[in-house]
């Protein structure tokens, strides 16, 4: 596993290569999977989540939250490693947010999370690989 965020390239067809349909999906073209589809919406061991794509580090087992909602939910996320831009597909601007390294869709980060940022990163499971520590 690298630290490096240099940006990861490759064609629709490399990535359909190496993810499973539900990670193309969500990574690749922006999919929301089901709530309550992904088993690590319960995992509560200590550990690393990183990016199903890259295996860029995203967040820790100490930023995850139990939000309800049925997603993989954190209230902060590793420094660097995400960028942000807004998402009109519905029709309040959210934003969205995604792995900096291989520009993988993650999820989308709300105001509603608990202290003591206040934030709630809501992260597709399918997005997400655990590696307990
Ligand atoms: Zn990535």
């Amino acid at each position: 596993m690298t630290l490096s965020t240099e940006a990861i390239q490759k064609s629709e067809g490399e990535w359909q290569q190496v993810l499973s349909g539900p990670q193309f999906h969500v990574l690749r073209k922006e999919g929301t999977e089901r709530p309550f589809s992904s088993s690590l919406n319960d995992e509560k061991r200590a550990g690393v989540y990183v990016c199903a794509g890259c295996a860029l580090p995203l967040f820790t087992s100490l930023m995850k939250f139990d939000s309800g909602t049925g997603w993989p939910s954190f209230f902060t996320h590793i420094p660097g490693h995400l960028g942000m831009k807004k998402d009109f597909k519905l029709f309040l601007p959210r934003t969205e947010y995604h792995c900096i390294r291989c520009g993988g869709h993650q999820g989308h980060v709300f105001n509603d999370g608990p202290a003591p940022t206040g934030q709630r990163w809501c992260n597709n499971g399918a997005a997400l690989r655990f590696i307990p520590a």
